[in-house]
């Protein structure tokens, strides 16, 4: 298998178009198990960690620009004031290593309904900054990951970033598993508040094809809240807050848990997770 290793960006934008069969590979926590397990036997392996400007972080005009090389642990101690969701989610990521090595692109890369950086990124409406050597395109999340394992990304491109903006009100993420840590999420649920906007953002993670964001919630969320008086949501409207995020799950039945507590457990988190915010602003 040929080890491509390019030493700066334009160089890999060339190595990703001579060689669209490579995988691109950063901190290895997915690629590897794949490839350990036969699951990918790729023609070349494109080994981006010696990108510098992948990993590097920048805010201008209002916007995060974070490279798709930063790592959980990065995004929890530099990220965290900015971006509490997010961070939130990396600290329920695998373990200290996996977090050190793991990066938030790897994430995207993958484009898992698992995947826990995912939903605060939905919930934010980030924006994927693909690159190749014909120019770059921005994409909202939403229309970046089309399926389980399945994204936009064409052969001849790599994630360069993603946009978001800093944290404008409250945000949470909450994961059920089966064990504390080094779990994959049986169900996740993503919620950031915008009261500028007067607008509520949500994502549910691993229980549908894709993470998915729940519209009809947001939409009651918003004309429910008490925007101006902040007074704390009525029990019955939390609950039916909890009940639309539930009712927009697309949960399976799998090993790891049943559609039915799915869906049970994205109206517990959904529901505390909206009255938890509420009193943070
Ligand atoms: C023990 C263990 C525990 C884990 N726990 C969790 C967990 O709790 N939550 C969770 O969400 N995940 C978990 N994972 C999965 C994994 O750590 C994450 O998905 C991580 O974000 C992958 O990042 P990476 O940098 O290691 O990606 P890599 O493995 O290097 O790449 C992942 C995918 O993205 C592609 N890719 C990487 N960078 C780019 C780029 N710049 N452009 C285009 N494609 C790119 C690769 O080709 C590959 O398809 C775990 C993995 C292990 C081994």
């Amino acid at each position: 298998m040929e080890f491509l290793q390019p030493e700066d960006w334009s160089e890999a934008l060339e190595a990703r178009a001579e060689h669209p069969g490579a995988l691109p590979l950063w901190g290895g926590t997915d690629v590897m198990v794949d490839l350990n397990f036969g699951r990918e036997r790729p023609e070349a392996i494109l080994d981006l960690t010696r990108v510098r400007d992948l990993s590097e972080w920048e805010e201008r005009d209002g916007r995060l620009r974070i490279g798709a090389g930063v790592s959980y642990t990065r995004a929890i101690t530099e990220l965290g004031g900015a971006l509490p969701g997010l961070a939130a989610a990396s600290r329920t990521v695998g373990s200290p290593q996996i977090r050190n090595r793991g990066t938030i692109g790897g994430n995207l890369g993958s484009s898992s309904p698992a995947g826990d950086a995912l939903p605060p990124l939905y919930a934010s409406d980030a924006e994927i900054e693909l690159a190749s050597t014909r120019g770059t395109r921005r994409v909202p999340i939403g229309e970046f990951i089309t399926g389980p394992k399945r994204n936009v990304l064409e052969p001849d491109e790599l994630i360069a970033a993603f946009h978001v903006a800093p944290v404008s009100g409250p945000q949470q993420f909450s994961k059920v598993g089966t064990r504390n840590a080094m779990v994959i999420a049986v169900c996740s649920f993503a919620l950031a508040l915008h009261p500028d906007e007067r607008r509520v953002g949500t994502c549910i993670g691993s229980a549908g094809p894709t993470p998915i964001v729940a519209a009809d919630a947001e939409a009651f969320a918003a004309s429910m809240l008490d925007w101006d008086g902040g007074a704390p949501p009525a029990d019955a409207d939390l609950a039916r807050f909890g009940e639309l995020v539930a009712a927009a799950a697309s949960p399976i039945d799998d090993v790891r848990g049943s559609a039915a507590y799915r869906r049970h457990a994205l109206g517990v988190l959904a529901r505390r997770s909206l009255a938890w915010a509420w009193s943070e602003r």
